[in-house]
């Protein structure tokens, strides 16, 4: 029997602010993770992307946090800006009937402007390790009343080069907390990470037994290098998407891309590294429900 998000145990503000999503009913992952946390669990939470785990650690986070006591509680450490900046958004709309504050830090966005914030006081930050680190060398990001610690996507920060920093960072946080780790696989640097730093943790593994999804159809085409501009074309302009997202494997085929799609009167966007951050900030705002200020 499918559960309600009420059966899992969680508080009517919260409550309402998922209705207000628009979620109706928990996820397999939230339906399996979310009691557990609640009960003040360590947890490893193998799942894919997509599979709804930003209110997993999201909800036990603001259901059992103060947000009158000193803060920051509660510390989520992501791979990339724009995880960073999308777990922060979720939050918001999470603790929308409550008093949490959160805020994002991350590379190439101001740091003054993320000092003042946390200077004001926040209970949840979500950031990248590096501009993490440079806070709590500062001083302007205290740890010690951390209560919460969630690596998310913590195989992509092991990818990313990132688990020395994670691994600082981690000493500076106390030892009295809950401790989530959010990984699609557990290679061994994973798993020593988690042995050293969690408490007993139970994994739950949501079974994937294909890489994809299944609501999602697939399609393959076979052209030549040459064709494939016009073949674009031709797909969009017969399945007319509301919306859709191209990729492609390095930024000048994006940008060629872009251009040709402009070209033909698409509005269209690129995204990738070269382009500043505020750039890119403007274009996931626009290209999805979304309401952080482009600072
Ligand atoms: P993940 O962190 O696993 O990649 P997210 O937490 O970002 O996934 O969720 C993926 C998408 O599904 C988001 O757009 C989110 O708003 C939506 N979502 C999450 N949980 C639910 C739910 N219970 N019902 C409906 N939509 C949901």
């Amino acid at each position: 029997m499918q559960k309600s998000f009420k059966e899992l145990g969680i508080a009517p503000p919260i409550l309402q602010a998922l209705q207000d999503m628009g979620f109706e009913a928990p996820t397999e992952v939230q339906t399996q993770a979310i009691p557990p946390i609640l009960n003040g669990e360590d947890l490893i939470v193998m799942a894919k992307t997509g599979t709804g785990k930003t209110a997993v650690f999201g909800v036990p986070i603001l259901q059992m946090t103060d947000p009158e006591a000193p803060g920051p509680l509660a510390l989520i450490l992501t791979p990339t800006r724009e995880l960073a900046v999308q777990v922060d958004n979720d939050l918001r709309l999470m603790a929308k009937y409550l008093p949490h504050k959160s805020t994002a830090v991350y590379g190439q966005h101001n740091i003054r402007v993320e000092d003042e914030v946390l200077k004001q006081g926040v209970t949840i930050v979500t950031g990248t390790p590096g501009r993490v680190f440079d806070h709590i060398s500062h001083g302007t990001l205290k740890t010690k009343h951390i209560r919460f610690l969630v690596l998310d996507e913590a195989d992509r920060m092991l990818d990313m080069g990132f688990m020395d920093q994670v691994r600082r960072i981690i000493k500076t946080v106390p030892k009295n907390r809950t401790t989530l780790v959010f990984s699609a696989t557990i290679p061994p640097d994973i798993q020593r990470v988690c042995r050293e730093n969690m408490k007993h943790p139970d994994t739950i593994e949501i079974e994937s037994p294909t890489m994809t999804v299944d609501t999602i159809q697939q399609l393959y085409y076979r052209v030549s290098e040459r064709e494939k501009n016009e073949t674009l074309h031709r797909i969009l302009w017969l399945e007319r998407p509301e919306s859709c997202m191209i990729f492609c494997n390095m930024r000048v085929t994006v940008d060629r891309v872009q251009r040709f799609l402009s070209n033909h009167g698409y509005d269209s966007q690129a995204l990738h590294g070269d382009i500043p951050q505020v750039k890119r900030l403007k274009t996931l705002k626009a290209s999805f429900r979304c309401w952080w200020p482009p600072t």
